[in-house]
């Protein structure tokens, strides 16, 4: 029996420095375990739903009314402007452009030690490396990777890594925003292969943010529109 992990009931999310709401009454559940899309034109508000999810509405200086539940526990947006704060455990994103989400002046090493000790504190450096090693493996790519920069790797390497950063800590939902948009066709299908494998082994539940229809339907079993009528 799954139960529901997320529900999202007429979120309406309103940039400060726009007019019209970027995001309108939208309402969803994705069940534990499920792999569901949300899909939409771009402009719809889909990245915006992702901040959202990710407690950063602040951050990108938009206001938002609506609740949003997640393993049990509700925000309501006009009591919690921030949106919903769970950790990089619970929810992960992999973002559009992994270069802007990447450090360009931190070797991947860096950067994937940086994101462990910012989670776990000190710890064994090996023991770390290991575990860094074992990561890139799961998004099969080579351990020569960890002593690159982003701008050395491709743009298929980078969302690999990108997609092993955001399962670092085995997430109960991976958001993934437009992630295999501008591959090409090849590399998107091995990316997509390597993400079902990895949800089946985790039992992660996917949300799939795309403007891509035949995209949505051939990796979720179920999609949720977005914009395109009233936007
Ligand atoms: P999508 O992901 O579907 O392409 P977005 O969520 O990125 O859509 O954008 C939805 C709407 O919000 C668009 O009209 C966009 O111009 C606007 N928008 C996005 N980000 C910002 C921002 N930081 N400030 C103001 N408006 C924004």
């Amino acid at each position: 029996m799954s139960g529901i992990l997320l529900q999202v009931e007429n979120l309406t999310i309103r940039y400060r420095d726009a007019a019209e709401p970027a995001v309108r009454e939208l309402c969803f559940q994705l069940a534990e375990g499920e792999s569901l899309s949300l899909h939409g034109p771009s402009g719809a508000g889909k990245s915006t739903v992702a901040w959202a999810l990710m407690g950063m509405l602040e951050a990108y200086r938009a206001i938002g009314t609506g609740r949003i539940t997640f393993a049990g526990e509700t925000v309501d947006l006009e009591e919690s402007p921030r949106g919903l704060r769970r950790s990089w455990r619970e929810i992960a994103l992999v973002p559009q452009s992994s270069m802007s989400a990447l450090n360009p002046v931190r070797t991947v090493e860096q950067t994937m030690l940086e994101m462990m000790e910012a989670h776990e504190g000190r710890g064994s450096r090996r023991e770390r490396i290991r575990r860094c090693e074992a990561l890139l493996q799961l998004v099969r790519l080579d351990a020569a990777v960890l002593h690159s920069y982003p701008h050395e790797l491709s743009g298929g390497m980078r969302q690999r890594l990108s997609i092993a950063l955001a399962v670092m800590y085995h997430p109960r939902l991976l958001i993934l925003d437009e992630a295999t948009t501008g591959l090409d066709l090849l590399v998107e299908a091995d990316i997509l292969g390597t993400i079902r494998k990895l949800r089946e082994r985790e039992g992660m539940s996917i949300l799939m943010i795309t403007h891509d229809r035949r995209l949505a339907d051939a990796f979720c079993s179920r999609r949720v529109e977005i914009g395109g009528g009233h936007g």
